[in-house]
């Protein structure tokens, strides 16, 4: 049987951000297997994503994941180099705005005071400065606004993963299309994992990235991952309207927008009473019609005369306790450590997730950024850590 001493479930932004990142550990010198159950990539979260970056959470870890994600991916070219050709991933700087009526407001002020103190570089607008800065947005109902000033923006997803996948190999790393189809647990560790073909491979640790396939996989080792697929819908459209700054905006009723090439994207954060586990790929245009499309008439007016020229839909794996992360080892099994339930910011969060794995498996511990707070026991004791600006 081959034995890896680390084998990686899912190999999409997060499992190679976890390969590149254990196989650069100077303190690492063993062999790594990535499994991936669909080297297309075709419909995992990663391709389908939004691709964006913010600094503007309500907690501080998922702030600080975000600060080093911005380092990383400006640097990134340096970073994920192989043979000197540096991979472009097409990072493009610009704010989020989020969007506050005076019910929002004492939240959007409660955020803007953790993310002041974490260093985020944001500005409270109210409504007389969002109307000077924005005068093609509907300010009358808004009590303020929150912009980014610097840090954010959007990339090409399928560029990180594809860098980060090729400098792990560089790096040693393993990639196997093969879907894992059971941890064979034994105790406190997971021995080997079974493929789909019936062979299997043993293995030192290993980590479950497998998306939303997480919580099956968690099951085959007995252990209850409450991570669910969520689907999410995005639209592409063109305007008339010319709206000269650019920005992520984020209207009070969830639904946003954001530039992208000659046209928009937008979509909407579903009510969780709407908002039903989900695995097809049908894109739901009655909520364009009924619920985004009239929200972004209403905030920009020129959104009017918009037309719509395609849309896709993709799945969040949403924690269903606290919409926020589970990472690191189950107390019930020390060798299987969990990276799920990202919830809509997991590409973001892949650089300092992948580097926060590589430290759990080479150290035992966190070396740089403390992301205890994101482990399985407040799981397990049932308390959530609310993340409250999820988009
Ligand atoms: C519409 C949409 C918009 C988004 N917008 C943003 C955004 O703007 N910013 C942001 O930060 N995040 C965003 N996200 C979320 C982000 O894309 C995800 O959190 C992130 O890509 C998760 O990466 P992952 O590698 O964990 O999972 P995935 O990308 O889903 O990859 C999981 C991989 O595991 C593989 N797999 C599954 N089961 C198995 C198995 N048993 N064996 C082997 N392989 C397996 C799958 O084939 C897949 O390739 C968005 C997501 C969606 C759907």
């Amino acid at each position: 049987m081959a034995y890896f001493d680390v084998v990686i479930a899912g190999g999409a932004v997060v499992g190679s951000a976890a390969a590149y990142f254990l196989s650069a550990h100077p303190g690492f010198t063993g062999s790594v297997l990535v499994l991936e159950a669909d080297p297309s990539y075709a419909s995992c979260a990663t391709t389908r994503s939004l691709a964006s970056i913010r600094h503007q959470f309500s907690t501080p870890g998922n702030i600080r994941m975000s600060q080093f994600g911005s380092r990383f991916i400006a640097q990134a070219g340096e970073w994920l180099a192989v043979d000197g050709v540096a991979p472009d991933v097409g990072f493009h700087a610009a704010g989020y705005l989020f969007l506050a009526s005076a019910d929002g407001l004492a939240a959007l002020q409660a955020n803007h005071g953790v993310q002041r103190q974490c260093g985020v570089d944001v500005a409270l607008l109210d409504r007389q400065a969002l109307a000077l800065r924005f005068p093609w947005l509907h300010t009358q109902d808004l009590a303020a606004g929150s912009l980014g000033l610097s840090g954010e923006g959007w990339l090409d997803a399928h560029s990180l993963m594809h860098a980060l996948r090729r400098k792990a190999i560089a790096q040693g790393v393993v990639y196997r299309a093969a879907r894992v189809a059971q941890l064979r647990r034994q105790g406190e560790r997971i021995t080997a994992v079974q493929l789909q073909d019936g062979s299997e491979v043993a293995c030192g640790a290993v980590v479950n990235a497998a998306g939303t396939g997480a919580a099956a996989l968690a099951a085959t080792a007995g252990i209850d991952l409450p991570v669910q697929s969520r689907k999410r819908c995005v639209f592409f459209f063109h305007s008339p309207a010319q709206l000269p700054h650019s920005h992520l905006v984020i209207d009070p009723g969830g639904v946003y927008f954001r530039p992208e090439g000659a046209g928009f994207l937008c979509g909407v954060a579903l009510p969780e009473d709407q908002d039903p586990e989900c695995f097809d790929f049908e894109v739901q245009h009655t909520l364009f019609e009924e619920t985004i499309w009239p929200a972004l008439a209403r905030r920009v007016p020129g959104f009017e005369a918009l037309r719509v020229q395609h849309a896709w839909a993709g799945h969040y794996d949403v924690n269903t306790l606290d919409q926020n992360l589970i990472l690191g080892a189950h107390p019930a099994v020390s060798n299987l450590l969990f990276a799920n339930g990202f919830s809509g910011h997991g590409l973001q969060q892949s650089p300092a997730v992948g580097r926060a794995l590589a430290e759990l498996l080479v150290a035992g511990r966190f070396e740089t950024l403390d992301l205890s707070a994101f482990g399985w026991q407040r799981v397990i004791d049932g308390r959530p850590m609310r993340e409250i600006n999820v988009v």
